[in-house]
């Protein structure tokens, strides 16, 4: 496997992290997951954007130009011929002495990116997943894109050790997102998901199904579910990079719909084939 590391394209093995790079004791970067599609990196500019917005948001400065980043992730999934998979990028606030406050404006971020292997989620997207209800007691900067997913981990085990696939993260009640992935509920033939603040990842699969409604004639409102309302959703699916649109068919012990994919879930579902 290729890696890129910083600018340099080098084998696994080669590549040396510090035990103080800032990622590694505090966290401290972000990251994004692409996909790709017969060797085509599906919504790279949009998966950029957000990149860089994180990187804004966290101040730190990337070391390349965007177009450069862009150049060598192309670079990187042609080393690797990659046909179908994923790619992970993610970039730190760089190597320094560790002490919490930034380093020198002379300490350089590192750059990672690496080849992940397809994942085959076409069980789930075929019949649907149920989900768990967690407290999102993640901070309050969700909208970053940010190394720190202890809490993501421990709600998608709470879920896992519950026979459930995937969690449901509610703040005093209001449903937010998942650990992973985006959520939206359909009520009377339209598309409810939460709106894209500082609660929630706004999900570059998320932007793609609000393009698909505005252009198919279908209603996607942002407006906030509570979870006393689960019980009136008449379908429900989660969305990400690597699931794309995955249908809900249960959440704790409510049945959602028939208790299988809705008719507009597999609506977006063809659509999303479609875009791909
Ligand atoms: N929310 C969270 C918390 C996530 O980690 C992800 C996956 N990166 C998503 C939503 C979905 O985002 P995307 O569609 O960009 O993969």
């Amino acid at each position: 496997m290729k890696v890129l590391y910083n600018n340099q394209f080098k084998n696994r093995d080669e590549v040396v992290i510090d035990i103080e790079d800032r990622g590694y004791q505090f966290g401290d970067g972000i990251y994004e997951v692409m996909r790709v599609y017969n060797r085509n990196v599906f919504t790279l500019d949009e998966h950029l954007a957000r990149f860089v917005r994180s990187a804004a948001e966290l101040k730190i400065q990337l070391p390349y130009s965007v177009e450069d980043i862009k150049t060598m992730l192309l670079e990187l999934v042609e080393q690797n011929h990659l046909e179908e998979g994923s790619i992970y990028v993610q970039i730190t606030r760089g190597t320094s002495m560790r002490n919490h406050s930034f380093p020198a404006q002379s300490v350089s971020p590192v750059l990672i990116a690496y080849p992940l292997p397809k994942k085959n989620p076409s069980q789930e997207q075929q019949q649907g997943i149920k989900m768990k209800l967690v407290e999102d007691m993640r901070w309050l900067r969700c909208d970053i894109k940010s190394l720190n997913l202890l809490y993501n981990v421990m709600a998608k085990q709470e879920a896992l050790d519950h026979q459930c696939y995937e969690a449901l993260l509610h703040r005093n009640g209001t449903i937010t997102e998942g650990s992973s992935t985006n959520f939206f509920a359909v009520k009377d033939g339209k598309l409810y998901t939460h709106p894209a603040n500082n609660l929630i990842l706004n999900g570059i699969t998320r932007l793609e199904i609000r393009k698909l409604c505005e252009a198919n004639d279908m209603t996607m409102i942002e407006k906030e579910l509570t979870i006393n309302g689960i019980e009136s959703f008449d379908e429900a699916f989660i969305t990400s990079t690597t699931l794309e649109i995955v249908p809900v068919t249960q959440i704790d012990d409510t049945v959602i719909g028939q208790g299988e994919p809705g008719e507009m879930t597999k609506r977006l579902q063809m659509l999303f084939q479609a875009l791909i």
